[in-house]
């Protein structure tokens, strides 16, 4: 299959961030030429008054909890986590399967390519993913035996799976220890070893509330990016959800372990959180910073252009300093940075790159008045996931707006 994208505003995300007027040549999966291009394609799309981007990746979610959207507002992250232990105990295969069709819908419709997940029964969520052709790096959920609520052992269930999609295209099997109070010092340094074991990456939970910090340290001693230190389980390979009350000591551990971070800026407001993930202090000390909704529970959408705006919002109000974020560097977390986290061959438009291209309708009035100048700013401060006209996915059209 072969796209001719023509005469968009496109946002290439390369090294030098530039911008600029052109067209995009798509063919077998991959960004083929950019610039002024006129070949033939199967499909040609007038990007006249469009802005042509990266798909964004969203890098912490919880898809199939997107049909119980609205079961848990205004409480805080222990009463969350009571009703959902509560609701999620209920659900079968089947809800787990039409909440993940949802929620990827969703995010295919406001400009999400790529998402990293968390779950239990990730084998259903990668059948959701196949079918609607984006990309699902999907952790399954491991906690210590004598608490799942899973059938048999959730470290072996996570390696069955791992081992099912290794070689997938769409499908990246990861395995995701939920948070330290849920999973001990064995059950993490087993999913370590099954990481590196099959060559794939851990996600999980790490410091997301202030309670968690403060009954680790009064059981360990430690604060928990300490004691995972000790225990030896920081590496590279590990994409830490929230990380919201660190200290700068374990800013250094996290940034000498190569640790990458997934900010979830509205779930954290959502649930009271107090505290904002140290973003600054991490941009100094080079960690990697992505961005990730969380579910649909404690977010309440899957929109990646509204977590930009919250992303950058937050963290000024919170210095007392408007510049502390600007909209460029937003977009590289959502963009260039996630692919980087995820050793994915995307995030930018630039020949070679896998074809996950996102192309935004800039004649609604929130996206003018449209200049070179403030093409990133408008995609981060007043475009909405609802603007986005296409969304394609491995040189393939996933999502097309009619009208
Ligand atoms: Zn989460």
């Amino acid at each position: 299959m072969s796209i001719l994208i023509k005469n968009g505003w496109i946002i290439t995300q390369n090294e030098n961030r530039d911008v600029m007027r052109g067209d995009i040549y798509v063919e077998d999966g991959k960004i083929v030429e950019v610039g002024n291009v006129n070949v033939e394609a199967e499909h040609k799309i007038n990007a006249e008054n469009m802005i042509v981007m990266p798909g964004l990746i969203n890098t912490h979610t919880h898809v199939a909890m997107t049909d119980m959207r609205g079961i848990a507002d205004d409480v805080d992250l222990e009463d969350f986590l009571a009703i959902m232990w509560k609701e999620e105990a209920k659900r079968n295969r089947e809800d787990i399967y039409h909440g993940a069709k949802l929620g990827i819908e969703e995010m295919l419709r406001t400009g999400t390519t790529s998402f990293v997940d968390m779950y239990s029964d990730e084998d259903i969520i990668a059948k959701a993913v196949k079918e609607s052709g984006i990309r699902g790096f999907l952790g399954w959920a491991v906690v210590d035996k004598e608490i799942t609520t899973q059938e048999g052992n959730p470290i072996k269930n996570a390696e069955k799976f791992i081992r099912k999609f290794q070689n997938d295209k769409f499908v990246t099997p990861f395995i995701a220890p939920h948070a330290i109070y849920t999973c001990n010092e064995e059950t993490l340094l087993k999913s370590k070893e099954i990481a590196e074991k099959y060559g794939t990456m851990i996600t999980m939970h790490v410091s997301e509330t202030r309670k968690e910090v403060y009954d680790h340290r009064k059981k360990f001693g430690l604060r928990p990016v300490e004691w995972l230190e000790k225990i030896g389980f920081l590496s590279d390979k590990l994409l830490g959800a929230h990380m919201v009350w660190l200290t700068l000591h374990e800013i250094k551990i996290l940034s000498k372990r190569g640790v990458k971070v997934s900010h979830n800026p509205t779930s954290n407001m959502k649930l009271g959180h107090g505290g904002s993930m140290p973003l600054i202090e991490m941009l100094q000390n080079n960690v990697l910073v992505t961005l990730g909704t969380d579910s649909a529970v404690s977010n309440n959408n899957l929109d990646m252009f509204e977590e930009m705006k919250f992303a950058a919002l937050l963290h000024k109000n919170e210095r007392w300093d408007a510049s502390v974020t600007n909209a460029q560097m937003i977009l590289d977390f959502a963009t260039i940075n996630a692919a980087n986290a995820l050793n994915l061959n995307a995030g930018s438009i630039e020949e070679g790159k896998l074809a996950d291209i996102v192309i935004v309708d800039a004649t609604e009035p929130n996206a003018r008045p449209l200049r070179k100048d403030n093409i990133v700013s408008n995609i981060v401060y007043s475009i909405s996931g609802l603007n986005v006209k296409y969304t394609i996915v491995n040189g393939k059209i996933v999502f097309e707006r009619k009208g």
